[in-house]
């Protein structure tokens, strides 16, 4: 099974690009209780892959991507740009299973950099945090 790391959900989801993540919470790979945000503890994806299926990542089932990752994840706000990286997920994500995920990892964080600054993209608003440049993923 391959590791989990606090940045990669399990769904494939770039939790190191959302605005949320190491300010109200710490990831949706970790089982810290200790953040504000509680969504993730509900999420039939995150409990499918770890509590069911007792995999790290999606991409190491079977059924990827299954019913439950299509309806709660990639077909969301279909047409919305701002959904883009929950749309992608099949493309994107079918990529680590050739990669070792320390390197599908680092293809991640540079996708998510802003190429001005370095900062990292928020992935709702495609803008980098800290220079505020639009930037097209
Ligand atoms: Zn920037």
């Amino acid at each position: 099974m391959r590791e989990r790391k606090n940045e990669l959900a399990p769904c494939g989801v770039f939790c190191g690009a959302c605005p949320s993540y190491n300010k109200t919470c710490v990831g949706c790979s970790t089982e810290n209780k200790d953040q504000k945000r509680t969504s993730k503890w509900s999420c039939k994806v995150r409990n499918c892959c770890y509590l069911e299926q007792k995999k790290n990542y999606c991409i190491e089932c079977d059924k990827f991507p299954c019913r439950i990752l299509k309806k709660k994840i990639i077909d969301t706000h279909p047409e919305e740009e701002n959904f883009k990286y929950r749309h992608e997920i099949p493309e994107v994500f079918e990529k680590a299973i050739k990669m070792n995920i320390e390197d599908f990892l680092e293809y991640q964080k540079k996708r998510w950099s802003c190429p001005s600054c370095g900062g990292i993209i928020n992935f709702y608003k495609y803008t980098c945090s800290e220079c505020g440049k639009k930037v097209i993923v």
